[in-house]
């Protein structure tokens, strides 16, 4: 009867209260980095980053870049666990005249959220009018064709050890690596990996980056990845501080939580961030005394979209953020989480 309802009521209630606690316990102790761990890695970034400047300055002037910048969590303050890695973006200058640029929605691979660059005006401005004509595969801008000129010079012609014993680090290209990266050991026992992202900036502001699709990669090979990370990341922001709310401390918990865990390692922070926006849709409470209840509902909603096998971009619902994870990805990461809405705290034990 009803004192059952009620005693089952308090029960769940004194759950929760642990789990609030023991969120909060392990965003102190493994979810947040130390200041100074944080200030010593964005310094080795900053090094790399003006080595290379220097370097393709002195060694390809005429190459048309912007001034390339780091970014990423570790720039946001919502990097988790260990501050090890960053992006390094660089700006390619595209002339207007020569490329386009085509949503995958109306090119027969039928992607939403990735791009192909049309090489336009061959007739009047045959090949080599642009300098990245060199990048050209098939009447398109090949991304994996930007990311090897950068290989071969990041990793082929520069001498990494001479510049990594003068900044007094030790600095070697990971290889093989699906993006060009740098390995940076700043300190006897902390890495910093280093990502090169050749990137696309069209008109309105919209960012294509040279991260190829996972899948069928042939068919793939020209498509440009849309970023969303920076008004993602603006938006989360903004309605925390609208509201004073935890949805930042959510979102870092849970990558932690996936960082953590084998088992939820294809989950990103674009997806969780994504997913806790469309929430914020639905739920106002945001408090951050609610912070096991929006958890566990987060947990809740990735269940469901991963049931769906779809996590539609809260920026653009056409977007399916979940179009590069397997079957097998989904059904595992859907079983994962779903075992852990009945003990959650199992999630966050390390
Ligand atoms: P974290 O790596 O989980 O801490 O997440 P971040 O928020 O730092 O995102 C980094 C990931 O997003 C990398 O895999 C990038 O390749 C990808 N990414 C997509 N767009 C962008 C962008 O505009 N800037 C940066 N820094 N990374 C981006």
């Amino acid at each position: 009867g009803g004192s059952d309802a009620t005693q089952s009521d308090l029960l769940r209630a004194r759950m929760r209260l642990s789990l609030q606690e023991h969120l909060w316990e392990f965003y102190r102790n493994n979810v947040n980095i130390p200041t100074d761990e944080q200030t010593t890695a964005r310094r080795a970034a900053l090094d790399i980053c003006a080595e290379l400047r220097v370097f393709l300055h002195a060694k390809l002037p005429d190459m048309p870049l912007r001034e390339m910048y780091l970014s990423g969590s570790l720039y946001d303050e919502l990097q988790v666990v260990t501050a090890d890695h960053a992006q390094l973006m660089v700006p390619l200058v595209l002339e207007k005249n020569l490329w386009s640029f085509i949503p995958g929605e109306d090119t027969i691979m039928n992607v939403p959220g990735f791009w192909l660059v049309r090489r336009e005006n061959l007739e009047y401005f045959p090949r080599n009018s642009s300098y990245w004509d060199r990048c050209m595969v098939g009447g398109y801008l090949s991304p994996k064709s930007v990311l090897e000129v950068f290989d071969k010079l990041v990793a082929g012609s520069i001498n990494w050890p001479a510049i990594g014993s003068v900044l007094d680090y030790v600095i070697r290209p990971v290889v093989p690596s699906e993006t060009l990266t740098l390995e940076v050991q700043y300190e006897t026992d902390r890495k910093l990996y280093v990502d090169f992202l050749p990137l696309l900036v069209m008109e309105d502001g919209t960012s294509l980056i040279a991260k190829p699709h996972r899948l069928a990669a042939e068919r793939h090979e020209n498509l440009w990845r849309q970023s969303f990370r920076v008004p993602e990341t603006a938006r989360l922001r903004a309605l925390d501080q609208e509201d004073g709310g935890c949805r930042c401390a959510c979102l870092k918990v849970a990558k932690a939580m996936c960082k953590l865990n084998p088992a939820l390692n294809r989950l990103n922070a674009s997806q969780l961030t994504n997913a806790i926006l469309l929430l914020s849709e639905k739920e106002g409470d945001w408090t951050l005394e609610a912070l096991a209840d929006r958890f566990l509902q987060l947990l809740r909603a990735l269940v469901g979209h991963l049931e769906a096998g779809r996590l539609p971009c809260a920026l653009n619902p056409k977007v399916n953020l979940f179009c590069e994870l397997t079957e097998q990805e989904v059904d595992e990461l859907g079983y994962t989480l779903y075992c852990a809405l009945s003990d959650p705290e199992e999630l966050l034990r390390t």
